[in-house]
């Protein structure tokens, strides 16, 4: 994710924390590369612009200057301004109405918008609401069907219309339907269109005067870059938008959408769609992607990631025989890959790390890093419960029919048994020394 922008920025930053001093002249070279990493990002003229200009008025005066380390003080400003740029704080969704509170999505075609509905639901469902998906997309053929087999998979009620209804007919009975059996949310699923036209934005305004929304999303995908603020701009002037979801940000290398539809429409950024799987959104929250940017990790995301999706349970056993010194064997080895597969894989987590933590883990990192892991898991299932407690009883003849069994060459599973001593040393160390000692050892 904005993986380009990224690898810049943090050039840009790298160069200034080597400065011990700074000068106006090399604020002014370090500003020029931001610029031209933002422009390459396809961030819009004026945003960088402005951008460009509050950053240096801030890099040049006192705060800055004054400080003990000038270069990181230059690296906060930046950080701050990014975040302001795309909005400050995380704008929630607002659901403050008389139930059914309804949820009107519209976007251009393959933007995402249904994925995003079904998603959206599977948010909501997770916080307890009682949620109702429609979808009034008669045009583009099995819409409504996609729609239906996503809330299906989800176990959220889809309401039964058809692509012989007309919009607002759909729509007035969803609501009747909603009302009578006592819906919390309705997330309203409409038609897009190749580009913003007349027939649309009619067909919108009447559905958004009929269903009364509390929320317009608006749903744009970040890989077109400025066209996708650009179009979002031009839907936000006809209807009263109250956010937008950027999706495909898993794509986005650039990532100028994300930094300047805030900028240029007005209007929040209210999720990202970081994934084509039905748990891939999230909310958007300005400083964390900040942060990500900058390569200084989004570990606030990370930890809430893990409270959701990792097994307490597990979790403090783990933890208990780790303390107490008892040998660590493959059967914990394969329950800490899964723990870590629950929290989306390797490449989700990676994402999130700060820089030089994923530059260390770099070698296994990303998909490829998932699919080793998914090995991995394959030969361990392979062995007998007693191998795995004591792996020093695993030689040559049970090498090979392990091997055979995981369907892998013999050099894989001595490879997993290399990985699992390194990481048994590695626990012996935490539970002697703690977590300060294994940090020693391994700056080496
Ligand atoms: P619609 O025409 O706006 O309803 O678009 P769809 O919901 O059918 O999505 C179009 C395509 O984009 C589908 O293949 C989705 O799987 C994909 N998609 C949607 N959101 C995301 C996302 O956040 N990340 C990725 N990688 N793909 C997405």
């Amino acid at each position: 994710m904005l993986e380009n922008l990224s690898g810049r920025l943090q050039q840009v930053i790298k160069t200034l924390r080597g400065q011990a001093r700074l000068t106006e002249d090399n604020i002014s070279d370090a500003m020029r590369e931001v610029r031209m990493a933002l422009l390459e990002a396809d961030v819009a003229l004026p945003v960088v612009k402005d951008f460009i200009a509050q950053v240096k008025e801030r890099a040049q005066g006192r705060e800055v200057l004054q400080s003990l380390s000038p270069g990181q003080a230059v690296i906060q400003v930046v950080h701050e301004e990014l975040t302001r740029l795309m909005g400050e704080q995380n704008s929630e969704l607002n659901l403050a109405a008389v139930p059914p509170a309804i949820v009107l999505m519209a976007g251009l075609q393959g933007s995402g918008k249904t994925t995003t509905s079904a998603k959206l639901a599977r948010l909501l469902k997770g916080q307890k609401k009682k949620v109702l998906l429609a979808s009034a997309d008669v045009y583009r053929p099995a819409a409504i069907e996609q729609l239906k087999t996503l809330a299906a998979s989800l176990e959220v009620d889809c309401f039964d219309s058809n692509a012989t209804q007309k919009p607002l007919d759909i729509a007035a009975a969803t609501l009747d339907y909603a009302r009578r059996h006592y819906y919390d949310v309705v997330i309203f699923d409409t038609a897009g269109r190749l580009g913003i036209d007349e027939a649309m934005m009619a067909e919108i305004s009447k559905l958004h005067t009929l269903l009364k929304p509390i929320e317009t999303l608006f749903v744009v995908d970040a890989m077109q870059g400025q066209d996708a603020v650009n179009t979002a701009r031009a839907f936000g002037e006809t209807l009263p938008l109250t956010g937008v979801v950027l999706t495909k940000l898993d794509g986005d290398a650039r990532g100028g959408a994300a930094l300047s539809v805030r900028h240029i429409t007005g209007k929040p950024i209210k999720f990202i769609g970081v994934s084509e799987k039905v748990d891939g959104l999230e909310p958007f929250h300005p400083e964390r992607m900040a942060s990500r940017v900058l390569g200084m990790g989004d570990v606030l995301s990370l930890i809430e990631q893990a409270q959701k999706n990792v097994d307490l349970d597990e979790a403090k056993r783990f933890a208990d025989k780790v303390k107490s010194g008892k040998s660590f064997d493959l059967d914990d080895f394969k329950a800490q890959m899964q723990q870590m597969r629950n929290m989306g894989g390797m490449a989700a987590l990676m994402d999130k790390m700060p820089a030089q933590v994923a530059g260390m883990a770099g070698q296994m990192g990303g998909e490829q890093g998932d699919k080793a892991m998914r090995r991995l898991e394959g030969i361990i299932n392979s062995m007998t419960p007693s191998e795995r407690r004591k792996p020093e009883i695993i030689k040559a003849t049970r090498k090979r029919r392990i091997a055979a069994g995981a369907g892998v060459q013999v050099q894989e599973v001595n490879r997993l048994l290399n990985q699992f001593e390194e990481a048994q040393k590695m626990m012996k160390m935490i539970s002697k020394g703690g977590m300060a000692k294994m940090m020693r050892a391994m700056q080496g």
